[in-house]
């Protein structure tokens, strides 16, 4: 029979993560959902303490944790504050994945540090206004002119995307689509206005590239191949989302279950005083 347990490392981290939840995120989860913001501070307090490259190999200065030690960091992260598991998820598990996934070895050794340290914030740009879930027919396009790569195009609904220093962003080549790591203290790069949203409130906004240039090496892997790279990721973004989300339908129903019992209290004590006054009037 398959048997699961965590190990004693992993313990120690749902330990830690916990504690920092209920110390620095639950007290200010409300404000950061009323500003739809999630504050500096916070941002780099979870970097120093390696929150945002956790999984990724201590080689490219990451925690070395896995896919399972990132899921059980957002399982206790999401108990307090969705917004901010899906900032990280969208920073560490696709923005940063998505290179982790196509790049070669000397890429992953110049890219993956500074966003596995939170030096710089990543966001992951796949969708377009015409291309959602028929992705492959995004039309954001990368021509090769001498040593450079030239991107033109538009890109919709990118968490992080207004306070991203990193876009690993998908394009059309020649051979296909393709990935590039772009910074996105680019001439030609404009960020849109953030999206109005009912829950989840980190922002998310549209970006646009007007003749982008950036570096021929910022190809990531194999020209062509970026959106095997992109569904690659896409699939491990996945298992955060569900740890994530599965923590949060938890708290919903305890709160409901909370709710059930306090209405429950109200009837009751409304019955006693009923009969309390019904007994009072008969004496009178
Ligand atoms: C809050 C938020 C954050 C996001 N963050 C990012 C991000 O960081 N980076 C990024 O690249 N994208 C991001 N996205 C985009 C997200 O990945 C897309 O919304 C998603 O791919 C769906 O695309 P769409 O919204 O265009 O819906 P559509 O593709 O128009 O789909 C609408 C509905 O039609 C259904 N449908 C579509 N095609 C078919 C079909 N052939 N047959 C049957 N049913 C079909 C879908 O299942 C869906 O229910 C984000 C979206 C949201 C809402």
């Amino acid at each position: 029979m398959f048997e699961f347990k965590f190990t004693e490392e992993q313990n120690m981290l749902r330990d830690m993560v916990r504690d920092f939840t209920n110390n620095e995120i639950k007290p200010i989860a409300a404000k950061i959902d009323e500003e739809a913001k999630i504050p500096r501070e916070l941002i780099t307090k979870m970097a120093e303490l390696g929150f945002l490259g956790i999984s990724f190999p201590e080689e490219y200065g990451g925690g070395g944790f896995g896919e399972v030690g990132y899921c059980i960091m957002q399982e206790e992260i999401a108990r307090g504050c969705m917004s901010t598991a899906t900032f990280i998820g969208a920073h560490q598990s696709i923005g940063t994945n998505a290179i982790f996934n196509g790049a070669s070895e000397e890429q992953k050794k110049k890219f993956i540090p500074p966003l596995a340290s939170g030096e710089k914030i990543a966001a992951f740009g796949l969708t377009e206004a015409q291309a959602g879930s028929d992705s492959f027919h995004l039309k954001t396009k990368a021509d090769l002119v001498g040593d450079e790569w030239v991107i033109n195009g538009e890109k919709l609904w990118i968490t992080n995307g207004g306070i991203a220093d990193f876009v690993s962003l998908f394009a059309r080549t020649e051979k296909g689509i393709s990935l590039f790591a772009v910074d996105t203290n680019v001439p030609g790069f404009k960020v849109g206005p953030p999206e109005k949203k009912m829950g989840i409130k980190e922002v998310t906004n549209p970006l646009s590239f007007e003749n982008v240039h950036i570096p021929k090496e910022n190809l990531i892997g194999t020209d062509g191949r970026g959106f095997i790279y992109a569904m690659k990721t896409l699939d491990a973004g996945r298992l955060g989302l569900g740890a994530a989300s599965g923590v949060f339908l938890k708290n919903c129903l305890s709160f409901l279950q909370s709710m059930q019992k306090n209405a429950y209290n109200l009837i009751i004590q409304y019955r006693t005083f009923r009969q309390y006054s019904l007994c009072l009037q008969r004496w009178q």
